[in-house]
């Protein structure tokens, strides 16, 4: 019975006939050790394929096969089954700003905080980053999975202890049901995911079931991201250019490039509808390098006095070649360091501080400038500006809106303005529709307003001839700049009345 029991053999040769068999009994503990290593080792291998190694929690593999196996147990008994797909809301935030093991060890505690959820014989498992999903089974109706969903974003609510940091996060939840929303493990999850997309939608912190309205919705943002995707090779992104104008001068200083998609079919979309999916699919950034290029190349074109604006994306700084775009943009183009101007939000400066402000200053050591994009409406906190010598405030367009007549839109943007003069920081406003809103901002030491009173966006072609030059050639070739017509350098006061608009609607905002 050798081959049944060798550890017990091998005992008793040692022990009982230790001199006469000792050989054997070698051969035998070094075969019984490779089979225990190899019993051990394909155990872990098994265990390493159904269980996360961070949580200890079932993976995507073993959640998949346990859902198919109660989607067959609830066909039979005629019973509901739920699919909750949960994401912890602000995870990437905690993992950004504390650190990858402070956000490996919350995710092994809301792990565990989950799992006290749920009831015994329901599988959950940690489908990968911060994202895990529930089977919940034996249901009688819907109601059971809203009071599950309900205790998760409970649990998850109250405050973590992790590595000595207090950690306040939430959590979303998407739920599908079987049969109803559909009978496929594939099928549910995604249906959850939608749901749980519309909760991250509506500012996250709750639950939300699967609806058919939103699979529509779906496929209309999937058709928008194929075409989307093709634009970008197909050309049919162009720029049209609002322009700045200073106060002091009583010209046309400036022109703020914003990105128009002409849709083939849909006509012009709006940037509400494709900004954020362009930045969601990673497009923002070829995008954006795209508008870069191409605004320097058409910028060249205009009068020596009148800078280039260009929005820049987070998504953009994530990218790390941002400096090297910034330098082969100007270098292709010839125009000079010092007529560009790049706007950030103060979104660039909350994330990933250290890295994006080494970033900003390699940008300003080349000699462009750099302008704060919509002041006021973030958390518009003084510390960014004496963390970095922006060269210029963009105040928000909500508190011009509201001039001359609203005294605390006022009194903001008087202080803002003494701000900007205090610190040597030139401020412009953004959005300004009327004289009355030109005159108060004239008398509170603005440098620069821009705005419907001005101009709206216009497209390249009219930006050039506003500025009394021909349109500089496309695509970023040749490019000739003719010289302006006698007597005339810029747009003047007189020249505003032809394109000047009042009353209307401020215009879309386009951030690239
Ligand atoms: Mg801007």
């Amino acid at each position: 019975m050798l081959t049944d029991r060798p550890s017990d053999l091998l005992r008793g040769f040692i022990i009982v006939d230790e001199g006469r068999y000792v050989g054997v009994g070698a051969v035998l503990g070094l075969l019984q050790a490779a089979n225990e290593a190899n019993r051990l080792g394909s155990a872990q291998l098994a265990r390493m394929a159904h269980y996360d190694a961070l949580t200890d929690l079932p993976n995507r593999v073993l959640f998949h096969k346990e859902l198919s196996e109660a989607l067959a147990r609830a066909r039979r008994r005629d019973e509901m089954l739920a699919v909750l797909c949960v994401d912890l809301d602000h995870f990437k935030t905690v993992n950004d700003t504390l650190g990858h093991p402070v956000g490996d060890a919350l995710l092994q505690v809301a792990g565990k905080r989950l799992l006290g959820c749920v009831r015994e014989g329901d599988t959950i498992a940690r489908l990968g980053g911060d994202e895990f999903a529930i089977v919940q089974t034996g249901l009688d109706d819907l109601s059971g999975a809203a009071r599950l969903a309900d205790r998760i974003v409970e649990a998850v609510s109250h405050p973590f202890d992790v590595m000595g940091h207090q950690v306040v996060i939430g959590a979303s939840v998407g739920i599908a049901a079987a049969p109803s929303d559909g009978d496929s493990g594939d099928e549910l999850l995604k249906k959850a995911d939608m749901a749980l997309y519309r909760v991250k939608g509506e500012g996250r912190g709750g639950f939300h079931f699967f609806e058919r309205a939103m699979d529509d919705r779906v496929q209309t943002r999937r058709a928008l991201e194929l075409d989307l995707r093709h634009a970008l090779v197909a050309g049919e992104f162009e720029l049209y250019y609002q322009p700045l104008f200073s106060l002091g001068a009583e010209r046309v200083q400036g022109c703020e490039a914003l990105l128009r998609w002409r849709h083939p079919a849909r006509g012009l979309v709006s940037p509400a509808d494709f900004i954020p999916l362009a930045e969601e699919i990673g497009l923002i950034v070829p995008l954006g390098e795209w508008v870069l290029r191409q605004a320097c190349a058409e910028a060249t074109a205009w009068p020596e006095h009148v800078r280039l604006a260009v929005n820049l994306s987070p998504a953009q700084f994530r990218s790390r070649h941002l400096v090297q775009t910034v330098v082969s943009a100007l270098s292709a183009s010839g125009l000079s360091p010092h007529r560009l101007e790049l706007e950030i939000t103060e979104s660039v400066l909350l994330q990933d501080n250290a890295a994006n402000m080494a970033v900003l200053h390699s940008i300003r050591d080349l000699g462009v400038r750099i302008s704060m994009d919509d002041f006021g409406t973030g958390y518009s906190s003084l510390s960014y500006l004496r963390s970095f010598p922006f060269d210029k405030i963009k105040i928000d367009q909500t508190f011009i809106r509201d001039l001359p007549h609203d005294a605390d839109a006022l009194a903001i943007v008087r202080a803002v303005t003494g701000l900007g003069a205090s610190l040597g920081i030139d401020t412009t406003a953004e959005g300004v529709e009327t004289a009355e809103q030109l005159a108060e901002l004239r008398t509170h030491g603005c440098r620069e307003i821009q705005g419907y009173f001005i101009s709206p966006p216009v497209p390249a072609a009219d930006i050039a001839a506003m500025l009394g030059v021909a349109p500089a050639a496309r695509d970023g070739g040749e490019v000739t700049a003719l010289p302006p017509p006698a007597g005339q350098t810029s747009v003047g006061p007189g020249d505003l009345d032809v394109v000047s608009v009042s009353g209307g609607s401020t215009a879309a905002r386009l951030q690239v």
